[in-house]
């Protein structure tokens, strides 16, 4: 939990200027659809510093809850808003991320679908050794995306890590080029080799 915060604030601080764009679109849509942004402080923000860095790192504003899939057309649909919101509001009171619920959605409503998403996030990882292994996640129907997918786990893992490096085994090479995506604009060193039916990357970290 400390990790979490730490990383949260971290994110702030790094993210506050540029999350002041986030909110000017993100007033106008909501006032165009009659949706409103999560009224808590902490998810607002931190939905905002993710799609901010999302933007700094892939040069496009995907949805801060999933990396991109490699396919043009998914990619497409999953920029934030994403093509999902009307269907997710129906199913879980928000969109997938909470980031837009209707105006009328209660308070409870909102704790209940905010919850729903850090329970689907704060999932035990498969790391051992220095060894992430971050296959075997649920899918989400709608995108055939892994909940929580590489990147997250990546990103949660660093939260706090004191290792100078972290092995991450993926499945999709779309992964892997993600994560060098990632190492780039973070500054991490960056390798990556065939394993059996999988990827392992490297992530090497300045001391
Ligand atoms: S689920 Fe919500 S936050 Fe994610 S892309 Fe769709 S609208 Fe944006």
């Amino acid at each position: 939990m400390i990790n979490m915060m730490i990383g949260f604030f971290k994110d702030y601080f790094k993210f506050k200027e540029a999350a002041k764009k986030q909110q000017r679109w993100i007033e106008k849509y909501c006032e165009k659809n009659n949706y409103v942004m999560n009224p808590s402080w902490m998810m607002a923000t931190n939905l905002k510093s993710n799609l901010c860095e999302m933007e700094a790192t892939f040069g496009k504003r995907y949805c801060p809850c999933f990396e991109p899939s490699g396919d043009k057309e998914l990619d497409k649909k999953m920029m934030c808003p994403c093509e999902f919101v009307e269907d997710e509001i129906a199913e879980y009171g928000t969109c997938h991320c909470a980031l837009f619920g209707p105006a009328d959605l209660s308070k409870e409503q909102w704790k209940a679908s905010s919850q729903r998403l850090m329970d689907e996030y704060q999932v035990p990882k498969n790391i051992k050794d220095g060894v992430l292994d971050t296959r075997g996640m649920i899918m989400d129907p709608r995108r055939g995306l892994p909940i929580p997918d590489a990147m997250h786990q990546v990103k949660s893992t660093l939260n706090g890590y004191k290792g100078k490096s972290l092995k991450v085994i993926v499945e999709r090479e779309q992964e892997a080029i993600n994560l060098k995506e990632i190492a780039a604009y973070r500054g991490y060193g960056f390798a990556q080799e065939a394993i059996d039916g999988a990827i392992e990357v490297a992530l090497t970290f300045e001391s």
